[in-house]
């Protein structure tokens, strides 16, 4: 365990201030008895003479002596920062109400027009934008996982249909119907081969990999990618069209046999940015080890966001390469595994043989 770092001495304190030495912000803030305001040691406003100079361990303290923070340095940032994430996260709990500006700013101990400015300075939008574009998230989801619109508008806390369709096309730029229909335009090559873990199918965007799955059949293989981007033009590419797609094939198959380290392809990750927040967490976890949803979850910032991380593990079409097969149950149990649990247990094995 970490000791406390013990409160620097009058003199460094002094000095720390004379020289704004930045690596002492956090240790400790001063006040100025002349103007009533303090400061971070590293504030590049006017210094004041030492002896108007009263220290102070934190913020908290400061405030209570009757200090009031500096704008410039922003002395309280630390402590409103965090409680504006509480109520940040109180806000996406509670999306679905009707939550009005003054009980939030009340929450944050702060004046509504602070409170306002405060959230807008921390997230890049007001309180209420920021609630609708977490609906307009979860209405993203729903669209994607087929619900109808009306129903994704009920479960996304929007009154009435027609209310989702206009949020809908303020916030995506396009209506839902143009939203779900994935792929237009686009040229999707693919390849389907056998390797150690069955039947699989790699395809490509323009962008890079964009879908990676295992199944039965080459017809359930194909079927798996006419769903997932309907409208696009689908090309199999055994042979030379897509040369760079027959390496990556080869390169994640010699990876699954154990020969190689996973591939460092180009991935096309499409989804919601929940899903895109949580995929690309998942390429963090080094090889041969795994984590726990909650784990997960915590490592996105969402901690209270477990059953919606497991859902985006769940929604992943790019097998092996984006590994949510390292995410287990925080029991150590195996969990769900969207191509099957006996593939996710072969592919740990090997991991961890290989690592
Ligand atoms: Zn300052």
């Amino acid at each position: 365990m970490a000791t406390m770092e013990k409160a620097p001495d009058e003199r460094a304190m002094l000095s720390a201030v004379a020289t704004r030495d930045a690596r002492m912000d956090g240790r400790f803030v001063y006040g100025v008895i002349t103007t009533g305001i303090y400061c971070h040691p590293s504030c590049p406003s006017r210094p004041a003479r030492p002896e108007n100079l009263r220290f102070f361990t934190d913020a908290a303290a400061a405030s209570a002596a009757g200090f009031r923070a500096c704008r410039r340095c922003r002395a309280d940032a630390p402590a409103l920062s965090s409680r504006l994430h509480t109520i940040a996260r109180f806000i996406q709990a509670e999306a679905d109400e009707v939550l009005d500006l003054k009980t939030l700013a009340s929450l944050a101990e702060l004046s509504p027009a602070r409170f306002q400015r405060a959230f807008k300075t921390e997230f890049g939008s007001s309180p209420l934008a920021f609630q609708q574009a977490f609906r307009a998230e979860r209405f993203k989801t729903a669209l994607r996982e087929g619900s109808s619109v009306t129903a994704a508008g009920h479960g996304a806390g929007y009154g009435s249909p027609s209310r989702a369709h206009l949020h809908a096309k303020r916030s995506l730029g396009m209506m839902p119907s143009t939203f779900r229909s994935g792929g237009r335009g686009e040229h999707i090559h693919f390849a389907i081969r056998q390797t150690s873990l069955g039947l699989m199918i790699m395809a490509a965007s323009s962008q890079g990999l964009c879908l990676v799955e295992f199944g039965d059949t080459e017809e359930a293989l194909y079927q798996q990618l006419e769903a997932s981007f309907p409208n696009a033009e689908l090309l199999p590419s055994p042979q030379r069209a897509k040369p760079a797609l027959e390496a990556w094939t080869l390169a994640l198959e010699a990876h699954l046999r154990g020969w190689g380290p996973r591939p460092d392809l180009p991935l096309d990750l499409r989804g919601t940015a929940f899903q895109v927040s949580v995929w690309r967490f998942l390429l963090t976890i080094p090889c041969g080890e795994t984590i726990s949803y909650t784990a997960l979850a915590a490592g996105i910032d969402r901690p209270s966001a477990v059953r919606a991380a497991a859902t985006a593990c769940a929604a992943n079409k790019i097998a092996v390469l984006v590994p949510c097969h390292r995410v287990l149950r925080g029991d150590g149990q195996l969990g769900g595994y969207r191509w099957g649990l006996a593939r996710k247990q072969a592919l740990l094995h090997s991991e961890k043989a290989h690592s």
